[in-house]
């Protein structure tokens, strides 16, 4: 596979130095492209019997040691057919480091959620999943066209019955109270950089997400209930977005819960007690952190 070294822009190239060192040589031969990867659905279908499908339809496939829902295709990308289980939403496509979320937020029945920036919605769809359909969802998203997006994978998995709302999470009402919020914020997307693809990323652009993640963690602490939980996520790798955010919200009198990284997860110095993970051929870069109110 062939990385994107010399097409990492120099100001995004000297940041990471900055940030991380030589290791910052790693992270760039990390944005790579990466074999398809898919979370069973289990609204709609279990993993046994998604892994059923795949071995029938002679899709060869590995499994990963930390949720058993995972599924890492072998094969060409173009060798999943995109009717069956995908289109009847047994499946959805994800990408490993996207699936940690909501996996650290644990979601049970009964518990009132809010994912407050939610399209295309697969971490809901997630929550939901976990929860074994009994958590009460909230799935806010501002851009319309995303929103459509989202409306129409929450019906394909199986999870119409959550409540999604076009709007600013900055203006959802401030006496709402949560039990958990998963805050999966906008970013630069510094961890996904792929070969061949736009780079989009510029100083403004992160210095921008960076102001709005803490507009978002603001609101989202207000909306949580006493004690509790905020899983704050982002695509990137960046301090300035990661853990600066981090000690934004601790400024507010938010508490870190530590979280231990899962097994087999390449990793990047960070604050103690938050998980960096580092691009690789099978893992986009990533951050999260949970928080307490
Ligand atoms: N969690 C999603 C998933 O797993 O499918 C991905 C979320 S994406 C990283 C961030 C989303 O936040 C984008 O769809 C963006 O349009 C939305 N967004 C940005 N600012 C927002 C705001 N103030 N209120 C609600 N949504 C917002």
């Amino acid at each position: 596979m062939s990385d994107i070294t010399a097409q990492v822009p120099a100001f995004l190239r000297e940041l990471l130095e900055k940030e991380y060192g030589k290791t910052a040589e790693t992270i760039c031969r990390g944005f790579v492209r990466r074999p398809v990867t898919l979370r069973a659905n289990t609204l709609k279908a279990s993993a046994a019997e998604v892994s059923a499908a795949l071995g029938g339809a002679g899709i060869p496939f590995a499994r990963v040691p930390w949720y058993g829902d995972a599924f890492v295709l072998c094969g060409e990308e173009r060798a999943f057919p995109s009717d069956g289980l995908f289109g009847e939403g047994k499946v959805y496509l994800q990408s490993l480091s996207s699936m940690l979320p909501p996996l650290y937020l644990a979601p049970a029945a009964g518990e009132n959620i809010l994912d407050m920036t939610a399209a295309p919605g697969g971490k809901t769809t997630q929550l939901l999943a976990l929860s074994g359909g009994k958590a009460l969802i909230t799935a806010c998203e501002k851009d319309a066209i995303r929103f459509e997006r989202m409306k129409f994978n929450l019906a394909r998995q199986g999870a119409a019955r959550v409540n999604a709302m076009q709007t600013d999470a900055l203006k959802l009402d401030e006496f709402l109270r949560f039990d958990k919020i998963l805050l999966d914020a906008p970013c630069s997307g510094s961890g996904t950089l792929l070969p061949d693809a736009p780079v989009k990323i510029s100083p403004k652009l992160i210095e921008n997400c960076a102001r709005m993640q803490k507009r978002l963690l603001q609101k989202g602490l207000k909306l949580l209930k006493k004690g509790g939980i905020l899983l704050y996520s982002t695509c990137s790798v960046l301090k300035e977005e990661n853990e600066e955010a981090v000690e934004y919200a601790l400024s507010l009198g938010a508490k870190l819960v530590p979280v231990s990284p899962f097994g087999g997860i390449p990793l990047l110095p960070g604050r103690a007690g938050t998980v960096t993970v580092c691009p690789d051929e099978k893992f986009e870069g990533f951050f999260l952190a949970m928080l307490q109110k």
